[in-house]
């Protein structure tokens, strides 16, 4: 059955960047679709992250990742008071034993124009983390927590109270281009728009063949997984840990967080999935994984990064070796303090040279727009990519 409206917009996806994505166009007097597959906003990424709002100090100057995280977390923080969600933005020591690594990372604050940025030695460390064994560490005040799964939950409620339409349990199976507008179909239905806009996570390469395009990436999937501390350690962290990821890789390597809960998290891993949707090793999609590992793409990934891979795979499997990561920045955790917490798999854009794709990457269509990498600092940059996709499609 064809949905008897044609929307002006229809937007794949209600995870959080597709109703940011959704409420900016709606504000601007459009009518728009959000088409979900599941039942509630948020189900996948934006529902089972580290729950951090970045500061935006790691990612290269002038990129979109670098301006829309550090705009976005100023629109996120506005949005978070006006809603009443509660956060916390106390900070964040970020550390290595290469001061240099530090200094430059200070340097890079400065070009950013980040105020309070600075490094932290002995009893000022000690000051804000007693428990660590660190020796040096750049504190970064910027940085916080939040529960994304709420943001995304109170973005789909704006969305509606502005208007605009979602529907859940309709995944996009094929899409058509007739006279310039779009037909999505569904298992049951089809709906109509002038101008589709993909926010299909882990599903936007996908999506985005299904609209004719021949994307030069495709989405790998990479868990990330994550134990909890013991009620009984929980007073060891006060806020926000974290080692100095490596410039080659998207991901920010384990570190640890005390969550707005108040619970304190080590995590998380990447882990090669064996499904788009693999939040466990024993979830397996044979047809994803075979496309996965077929891909050329992951061939020549897996040429560059083959140790670390392993190594993921064996810190994923053996949890002494998770605990041996942990203890290099609290001591006296042990096995036992460690419970395993619901993993996330990262929707990552991998190009044909086997290169983790860095930056945030929109492709544009016929009357279509695609969101084929939004990897984190995504949600806390969220509001800013909506902003960013509704000033490109209003045009
Ligand atoms: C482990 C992990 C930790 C992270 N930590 C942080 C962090 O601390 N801070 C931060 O800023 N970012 C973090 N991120 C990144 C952040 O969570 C993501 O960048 C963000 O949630 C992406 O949002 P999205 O809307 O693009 O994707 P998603 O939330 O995955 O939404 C995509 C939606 O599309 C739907 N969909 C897919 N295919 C179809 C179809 N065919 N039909 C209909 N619907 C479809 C899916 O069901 C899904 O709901 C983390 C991510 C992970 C995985």
């Amino acid at each position: 059955m064809i949905s008897k409206n044609n929307f002006d917009f229809v937007v794949i996806g209600g995870g959080i960047v597709g109703f940011s994505t959704a409420v900016k166009i709606q504000k601007s007097g459009k009518s728009v679709l959000v088409l979900e597959k599941e039942k509630t906003p948020g189900f996948h990424q934006s529902g089972r992250n580290s729950g951090v709002i970045h500061s935006g100090i790691y990612y290269k100057p002038n990129s979109f990742k670098s301006q829309l995280s550090i705009k976005g977390r100023e629109l996120l923080i506005e949005f978070l008071n006006a809603k009443n969600i509660p956060f916390r933005l106390e900070g964040k020591l970020v550390v290595d034993n290469n001061i240099q690594k530090i200094e430059d990372l200070l340097k890079r604050s400065k070009d950013l124009n980040m105020e309070g940025v600075k490094i932290l030695r002995n009893k000022e460390l000690l000051e804000k983390e007693p428990n660590s064994i660190i020796n040096n560490a750049l504190f970064v005040p910027q940085a916080g927590v939040v529960n994304y799964r709420k943001v995304t939950e109170a973005l789909a409620e704006e969305f509606v109270s502005l208007g605009g339409k979602i529907n859940y349990f309709e995944e996009i199976i094929s899409i058509d281009t007739v006279e310039g507008r779009k037909i999505l179909n569904t298992k049951k239905s089809k709906f109509q728009g002038d101008y589709l806009i993909n926010c299909g996570g882990l599903y936007s390469d996908k999506l985005a063949i299904m609209d004719g395009l021949e994307p030069n990436v495709r989405i790998i999937p990479f868990r990330g997984e994550y134990y909890t501390f013991d009620k009984s350690k929980s007073n060891l962290v006060n806020n926000m840990i974290y080692p100095i990821a490596d410039p080659n890789l998207p991901f920010l390597g384990i570190h640890l967080t005390k969550t707005i809960d108040g619970n304190i998290e080590a995590g998380p891993n990447a882990v090669f999935a064996f499904a788009k949707e693999g939040y466990k090793w024993t979830n397996i999609n044979f047809k994803e994984t075979f496309n996965s590992l077929t891909y050329i793409g992951m061939l020549n990934l897996g040429k560059k990064y083959f140790k670390t891979g392993i190594s993921e795979m064996y810190r994923s499997l053996n949890k002494k070796a998770f605990v041996k990561e942990v203890n290099k920045l609290i001591p006296g955790i042990t096995i036992k303090d460690l419970q395993p917490r619901g993993a996330g798999v990262r929707a990552q854009a991998v190009d044909k040279d086997g290169n983790l794709v860095d930056d945030f990457l929109f492709q544009e269509g016929l009357s279509s727009l695609h969101v084929l990498n939004a990897p984190s600092p995504a949600a806390t940059a969220c509001l800013a990519i909506g902003e960013h996709i509704a000033n490109k499609v209003n045009k």
